[in-house]
Formats: C-alpha cells, sequence, structure tokens
C-alpha cells in the first residue's frame, strides 16, 4: 500500500508551524487551476516562489498563455495578502506573497527525452519520463537558488499518479541535495477546491495534460 502523501504533508506543515520558521518553498506548477489551490493551501507556512518549467507543452502560444494566467493569479493572490482582505478564500492573514521564476520554452528536450514513447497512453511511461525531466530542473533550481525545500502541482491531478510522482521527487531531492515536499493535492476535496477557484477567478482550463499527444487524444475523446 503506497504511504498517505497528504497526511504525511499535513503532519510536515504542523511542524512547521511549530517552529515558528516559514521555509522558502520552491513549487513547480504546470497550469494556474492546478497551482491555485496548492498556491491557498501552502501560502500561510511557505516563502513560495512558483517555478514555471514545462518543456512538454505543445507549442509556444499555449505555454505562454498557461504563463499569464499563472502570473495573473499570482497577482489576485497578492493583492489579496497586501489588502488582507481574503473574501472567498480559506486564507488567514498569515498568508505571504507569491513570486513566480519562469523558464524559457524549449520542447526540443522534451521531444528529444520522450522518442520512441509518443504511442503510450496518458499515465505510461512517456509521463513518468515527464516527470522526472520537470522535477529534476526544479530541484536543480530549488539547490541553485537556495532554497530549503520544493514540490509540484502535479499530483492534484485525479489523472497523475502522486505515489509515482512523490517517488521521482525523493529521487531527484536526494541528487540534489534538497529536501522534496511530498503531496498528495487531490486529497481533501483539493482537486474539487481548485475547480471552485478557477471559477472563481476565471482561469482558464485547457482540456488536455500538456503535450501535444495528450492533446489528439483529447481531441479523439471530443469526436466519439
Ligand atoms: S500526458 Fe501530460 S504528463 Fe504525460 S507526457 Fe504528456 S504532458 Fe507529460
Amino acid at each position: 500500500m503506497n504511504p498517505n502523501y497528504s497526511r504525511i504533508l499535513e503532519k510536515e506543515i504542523q511542524k512547521i508551524d511549530e517552529s515558528g520558521v516559514k521555509p522558502a518553498l520552491l513549487l513547480h506548477s504546470c497550469c494556474a487551476p492546478c497551482s491555485s489551490y496548492v498556491m491557498e493551501y501552502l501560502r500561510e507556512h511557505f516563502r513560495i516562489t512558483v517555478f514555471y518549467y514545462n518543456p512538454n507543452i505543445t507549442s509556444e502560444e499555449e505555454y505562454s498563455y498557461r504563463l499569464s494566467e499563472e502570473k495573473r493569479l499570482i497577482g489576485e493572490y497578492n493583492r489579496q495578502v497586501e489588502a488582507q482582505d481574503f473574501e472567498g478564500m480559506n486564507s488567514t492573514e498569515a498568508a505571504e506573497k507569491i513570486d513566480i521564476l519562469e523558464c524559457p520554452y524549449d520542447p526540443e528536450n522534451y521531444l528529444e527525452a520522450v522518442k520512441g514513447y509518443e504511442e503510450c497512453p496518458e499515465g505510461g511511461e512517456r509521463c513518468g519520463i515527464c516527470f522526472e525531466m520537470r522535477l529534476r530542473k526544479t530541484a536543480q533550481a530549488a539547490r541553485e537558488g537556495g532554497f530549503d525545500c520544493f514540490t509540484t502541482t502535479l499530483t492534484i491531478s485525479p489523472l497523475k499518479n502522486a505515489a509515482r510522482l512523490n517517488e521521482i521527487g525523493e529521487k531527484v531531492g536526494a541528487e540534489y541535495g534538497v529536501d522534496f515536499l511530498p503531496s498528495d493535492f487531490k486529497k481533501k476535496n483539493g482537486y474539487k477546491r481548485s475547480i471552485e477557484l478557477s471559477r472563481q477567478f476565471s482561469l482558464y482550463r485547457q482540456n488536455f495534460c500538456g503535450c501535444a499527444f495528450s492533446k489528439k487524444d483529447a481531441q479523439k475523446r471530443e469526436e466519439k
């Protein structure tokens, strides 16, 4: 049986709160909807910098649009902190402002890494490679930037294997000597809350994961 990652995170947060020191967290994010709940949940306990590195995304236009939505949402959250106005949010005055670190769009590395796995179904081998690529880059950036820990919003998706993501996070964290924060953000109604927040902030919510292969699969599903 897999560990209860959601419970592990709760315990970790309890320890952090008791220490009275908010760690600097580098939070890999794939898009604004997935990060909406995660930022709402974590911003009281960590000093968050969002790390936008997603070479898997199918086109530059899609990449830029998701990034602009991510920045817009962070702007909304930061305004709440400045105004100390958390109406409609599950947040308190302990919430911290959020920063963002964005990476240039470099799809060539992703396409090279998943060569031969193009036809894998979502959730298969290709996704494992994709997760590792993004988490490794996040761990490296966390190390170079002197962050206390790193994690990813990806475990909020019911279509993604949280145990696999956590195993990869632990592995690359050990390689770079940075703590990985385990999670299963879909739990505790996290996924449901991300849908509510997406509506509240009118966020662009794409109907495919990110890569051209997942977009093709989504189109096929729609045609059916
Ligand atoms: S389906 Fe999503 S996680 Fe899987 S390879 Fe494509 S973009 Fe990456």
